[in-house]
């Protein structure tokens, strides 16, 4: 199978899932469109893949690393209290410019809402 093949089955789950996913969700899905989908190389194409910017990995507190597709804005998300799926909120928005501490790195910045998801209400 090729490394070509398995990456357009991980693009095209996160293209149909529509929110961002997590390694495992990735992997049970890709495995619906491609068999033998090897747990290994998911992490080895979900590594290059983010590298290159052609996925995203999203982090939120006390929760597993997920992944999405680069969007056009930057967006908020949503995290469900009861099933933990995170969702894009499609709005668009700009974080606040601010100045780091003395001796601060950021790297990144997000906006997280939650709540309760319409499945679970
Ligand atoms: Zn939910």
């Amino acid at each position: 199978m090729s490394q070509t093949r398995q990456r357009e089955a991980i693009l095209e789950v996160l293209r149909e899932s529509g929110r961002p996913l997590t390694r495992a969700e990735i992997l049970r899905k890709g495995r619906e469109l491609v068999d033998r989908l090897g747990s290994a190389t998911v992490d080895r194409a979900i590594r290059e893949m983010t590298s290159k910017f052609y996925i995203i990995g999203v982090e939120f507190p006390g929760q597993p690393r997920r992944y999405e597709l680069p969007a056009e804005c930057e967006h908020p998300h949503f995290i469900c209290r009861e099933c933990e799926l995170v969702y894009d909120l499609p709005v668009r928005m700009q974080l606040p410019k601010i100045k780091a501490p003395e001796g601060f790195d950021i790297r990144g910045g997000e906006v997280i809402y939650s709540g309760i998801c319409s499945s679970c209400r």
